[in-house]
């Protein structure tokens, strides 16, 4: 989406020059005209001169508007193609291969349609656009989800501006919520250590980690990081401590989202994502295309006719299949992550912790755990 938020920036950019819109709504750059013509005829100016002035204000004028209106049509024109060039060449034809039994129909379909659009604009906080959406779409968009949306989004946008403090108090008002499982979040502690990192005196940032940071000895390198802290940046360039900024808006959306039953991403960018640039319609089409009627109405497909490879922060797991065993992980057989990284089931841990041992190898690399260490992960 990239290419489009740049060329849509760049229309903004244009709307805030004063070069290109302070010839304004024509009409009232024209009253203007009309009124100095005025003026200088009631004063007793010569009427040839006056209408030949206004003449060539006006002239002056439309040449302007034009030079602006130049600038906007380039504008919209590179928006137009960031669009296309964001879905697949042939959206057309796969738009009609979808589309019997026409798609969105469905009162259902049509409501899933309208609603995920105006979560769409409502989590940029477009109110704006939600009214005019809600209006011409006929529906009501909860209250509820507005107060939601907006503090979820003016959190993010402290967060980007660099004011952690919006995003602390909030952790600290669902303090309960983050500490139970699956949690507890590590949101909290990443929010106060992005503060004390950006502390500049020494003092006051260990003042600020006796402070906040201590509580998370037990969870957290706290000791680590506050030493670290205590080198100068470059001694401390490519090690696990030094102070690369961790994704807090990102982690913060995801606590948010979690605590208000929100989907953590919005749904319109993820499908838009994935069919566009993603290149599944792409995929998806070519098959269509390559193995024609065999494969029948597209919209009656079970299953896709060939494996579609996704980018790796788009791949949703809702089971866990132990690599080992093979088995679907259960509530008494959980998925469990080593120390490396690597994850099992419970049951294929404690097998590899027969006779006694204190650790179990990854049968996947080198690294070994003990089984206090392993960490049960939620899907
Ligand atoms: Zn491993």
């Amino acid at each position: 989406m990239n290419d489009i938020d740049q060329a849509l920036s760049a229309l903004e950019a244009l709307a805030s020059e004063p070069g290109t819109s302070a010839s304004g709504p024509i009409q009232s750059l024209l009253d203007k005209h009309f009124a100095t013509a005025r003026e200088q005829l009631q004063s007793g100016s010569d009427p040839t001169q006056v209408i030949q002035d206004l003449i060539k204000a006006v002239a002056k004028s439309k040449k302007e508007v034009e030079k602006g209106l130049k600038g906007w049509y380039n504008g919209l024109g590179i928006v137009g193609k960031a669009v296309e060039k964001a879905f697949p060449p042939n959206l057309a034809g796969i738009s009609d291969a979808y589309n019997d039994p026409p798609l969105f129909s469905e009162p259902d379909a049509a409501a899933a349609l309208d609603r995920v659009i105006l979560d769409s604009l409502g989590r940029r906080g477009l109110w704006e656009a939600v009214d005019v959406g809600a209006e011409e779409m006929g529906v009501t968009y909860e209250n509820r989800d507005r107060g939601v949306s907006d503090e979820l989004y003016s959190i993010l946008n402290a967060i980007e501006a660099g004011d952690l403090q919006p995003a602390i108090s909030w952790c600290e008002e669902n303090a309960s919520f983050l500490a139970t499982p699956p949690h507890p979040s590590s949101l909290p502690y990443y929010l106060h250590r992005s503060v004390f990192l950006r502390t500049t005196s020494s003092m006051a940032a260990l003042e600020y980690a006796r402070t906040y940071l201590m509580v998370y000895m037990p969870t957290q390198p706290v000791l680590q990081l506050i030493t670290s802290s205590l080198y100068p940046s470059a001694a401390t360039a490519g090690t696990p401590y030094n102070h690369d900024d961790y994704p807090l808006s990102k982690m913060f959306q995801a606590e948010f989202c979690r605590r208000h039953g929100m989907a953590k991403e919005e749904l319109l960018e993820v499908a838009v994502d994935l069919g566009g640039k993603g290149g599944a319609l792409g995929v998806i089409e070519k098959a269509r295309r390559v193995m024609g009627e065999r494969l029948g109405n597209v919209r009656t497909w079970q299953d896709l006719p060939l494996e579609v490879p996704l980018p790796s922060n788009r791949r949703y797991h809702s089971v866990f299949v132990c690599p080992v065993s093979k088995e679907q992980a259960t509530e008494a057989n959980p998925p469990k992550m080593l120390t490396c990284g690597h994850v099992l089931a419970q049951e294929s841990l404690t097998r590899m912790l027969k006779g006694g041992r204190r650790t179990a190898k990854c049968p996947y690399c080198p690294v070994e755990t003990a089984p206090s260490a392993a960490q049960r992960l939620y899907f």
